[in-house]
C-alpha cells in the first residue's frame, strides 16, 4: 500500500510552542511578547492559506522550517512595521506637488511656527490686547484680505471642506448651477456631483461638455437657484471647439439675478513679487478671481500656495459672514498647528519673500540652474558601478492637478542597470532607507533634480550606495 502524502496541516506549530523556542528569544528580549505572538500568527496564517491553495506541500514547509523561515519572516514584520506610516522620502519623481508625497513641503520658518505652536500654549481665540475671545482664523482672514484684494477671508481644513461649506451654506435645499464641462473628479473621491449633493444642494448643469455660454446660465436661473459655480478644471482640459463661461460674465450675472456667485479654482495662483511663476501664467491667479466680482473665490492652501494643508476662502464680508455662521464651519475649522503655518507662510507672501517658499522655487527652477545638479548625480552614480547614467533634457510637472498641459523643462538623469529592471530598480528605492520615489519611463528609471530638497542629493546616493550593496535584488523581494 502506497503511504499516503503528510498533511501539510499537522506540521505547522502552535504559536506558543513557536513563542518557547529558543530561536525565538533574541527578538522577544526586544519586543513585547503580544505583538511577538501577533505576527507568529500572522505568518502561520499566511502558510495555511498557501497550503489550502495548493502553493505549499508538506515537503517545502519542513525545509522552511528548518531552515528558520517563521522566526526571519516575524521579524520582517517588525521591520517592515517600523518602516510603516508617514515617512520622510526624497522625492526624486519631478511631480512638485505630488499628492501622494504631500503636496507642498513647507517653509522652515512655517514648519518652525507649526512646531511652536504644537508644543507651547498660544493665542488661539483670545485677542492679547483686550483680553475678549475673538475668531481663530482673524489674523488669517486679515492677511488673506491684504494679499488678495477681497473684503475678508476664512479657512478650513482642505478646498474640498470649503466647497462643502459654500455649498451647504449657499444652496442647501436649493439648486447650484454649474457647467457640465466642469463637473469634474477631483482625486480619488472627490466628485462635484456627489459633493453636492451630501451638501444638500440641488445640481442643475447648463450647456454642454465643451460649450457653455453665459446666457445657458441665465435660462437655468430660477427662484430656487441658491449658487452660481465656476470650477476651475485643474486636472483636465477640453480641446478643440470650446468656449466657457468667464468669471467676469458669472459674477455679472449673480449681480443681475441677486444669486450668490462662487468660484472653484482649486490650486489657486497667488500673484506675489519675485516669483511670476511664468510657466503657470494660464493658471487663474487669485487676484485676478477676487477682481472678476465673484461672492467667493476658494483654494488650496498647499498646492500653488506652498503652505500647509488648508482650503482659504476669501471674498464679500456679508458672504463670508455666512459661512462662518454655518455649523458646518465649525467642523471643518483649522487647528492651531495649521493655522501657525498658514500665518507664517502667508507673512513670507506680505514681505515679498514668496520666492523662498520652498515649491514656489522648484517651480521657478531653470535648466541651467539644475543641469549640474544632474550631472553630479550622474558622476555619482555611475561610480557606483552597477549603473549608465547620462543626463538627457525631459520635464517635470507642477502637480496636483495644477496645469496638466504644462511642463517644466528639466535635465534629468536616466539610469540603466545591467542587474535589474527599472521596474525592480525603482521598488528597491521605494523598500529603502531613506525612502526614493522616481519616475519610470520608457521602461528606464529617471531621476528628477527639480524636487529635491536641500540634503536630499546625499540621501539619494547613501539610498543607491545600501541598494548596489545589498546585492542584486534581495531588497526587491522582500515584501510586495
Ligand atoms: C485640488 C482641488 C480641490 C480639492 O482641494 P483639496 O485642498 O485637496 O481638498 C477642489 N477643487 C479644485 C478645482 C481643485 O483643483
Amino acid at each position: 500500500m502506497p503511504k499516503s502524502a503528510p498533511n501539510p496541516y499537522r506540521l505547522l506549530p502552535a504559536v506558543e510552542e513557536v513563542l518557547s523556542s529558543e530561536a525565538l528569544a533574541p527578538l522577544l528580549e526586544r519586543q513585547p511578547r503580544e505583538q511577538v505572538a501577533r505576527f507568529v500568527g500572522q505568518v502561520l496564517d499566511h502558510w495555511r492559506a498557501e497550503i489550502k491553495a495548493g502553493d505549499l506541500d508538506a515537503d517545502t514547509l519542513e525545509a522552511r522550517l528548518g531552515e528558520g523561515a517563521l522566526v526571519r519572516q516575524t521579524a520582517q514584520r517588525f521591520e517592515r512595521e517600523a518602516k510603516s506610516g508617514l515617512r520622510r522620502v526624497v522625492n526624486a519623481a519631478g511631480v512638485v506637488l505630488h499628492t501622494g508625497l504631500g503636496r507642498a513641503p513647507i517653509h522652515p520658518d512655517a514648519a518652525a511656527a507649526m512646531e511652536r505652536a504644537a508644543r507651547t500654549y498660544g493665542t488661539l481665540e483670545v485677542d492679547r490686547f483686550s483680553g475678549q475671545r475673538n475668531q481663530r482664523d482673524e489674523r488669517l482672514g486679515e492677511l488673506l484680505v491684504r494679499l488678495t484684494g477681497a473684503e475678508a477671508g476664512i479657512a478650513v481644513n482642505n478646498c474640498a471642506a470649503a466647497m462643502l461649506l459654500l455649498l451647504n451654506t449657499f444652496s442647501h435645499g436649493r439648486e447650484t448651477i454649474v457647467s457640465r464641462g466642469e463637473l469634474v473628479e477631483i482625486g480619488g473621491s472627490f466628485r462635484m456631483p456627489d459633493v453636492m449633493s451630501r451638501a444638500g444642494a440641488q445640481l442643475v448643469e447648463a450647456g454642454t461638455t465643451n460649450r457653455t455660454r453665459a446666457k445657458d446660465f441665465a435660462s437655468a436661473a430660477s427662484e430656487r437657484t441658491g449658487l452660481l459655480l465656476k470650477v476651475h478644471t485643474s486636472n483636465f482640459r477640453v480641446v478643440g471647439f470650446t468656449e466657457e463661461i468667464s468669471v467676469t460674465e458669472l459674477a455679472d450675472l449673480g449681480q443681475e439675478f441677486g444669486i450668490r456667485t462662487a468660484f472653484d479654482l482649486g490650486s489657486g495662483r497667488l500673484e506675489a513679487d519675485g516669483t511670476p511663476l511664468a510657466a503657470l501664467a494660464d493658471e487663474p491667479s487669485v487676484q485676478a478671481a477676487v477682481r472678476s466680482g465673484v461672492d467667493v473665490v476658494c483654494f488650496s492652501g498647499d498646492k500653488l500656495l506652498g503652505g500647509p494643508q488648508a482650503g482659504l476662502i476669501v471674498g464679500r464680508r456679508e458672504a463670508i459672514r455666512e459661512l462662518r455662521a454655518n455649523p458646518i464651519y465649525r467642523a471643518v475649522r483649522l487647528d492651531k498647528v495649521t493655522i501657525a503655518g498658514l500665518e507664517s507662510t502667508l507673512g513670507l507672501y506680505l514681505a515679498g519673500r514668496a520666492a523662498e517658499v520652498p515649491s514656489r522655487r522648484m517651480l521657478e527652477l531653470t535648466l541651467e540652474e539644475l543641469r549640474p545638479v544632474a550631472e553630479r548625480l550622474a558622476r555619482s552614480l555611475s561610480a557606483l558601478g552597477e549603473f549608465e547614467a547620462q543626463v538627457v533634457e525631459d520635464a517635470s510637472q507642477p502637480g496636483s492637478g495644477s496645469a496638466p498641459d504644462v511642463l517644466l523643462p528639466s535635465p534629468v538623469v536616466r539610469l540603466r542597470s545591467g542587474l535589474r529592471s527599472a521596474e525592480a530598480l525603482a521598488k528597491a528605492l521605494r523598500h529603502g532607507e531613506p525612502a526614493v520615489f522616481a519616475r519610470i519611463q520608457a521602461d528606464e528609471l529617471v531621476l528628477d533634480p527639480r524636487t529635491l530638497l536641500s540634503g536630499d542629493e546625499e540621501r539619494l546616493l547613501t539610498a543607491f550606495a545600501a541598494l548596489v550593496a545589498s546585492g542584486d535584488g534581495d531588497t526587491t523581494r522582500a515584501g510586495a
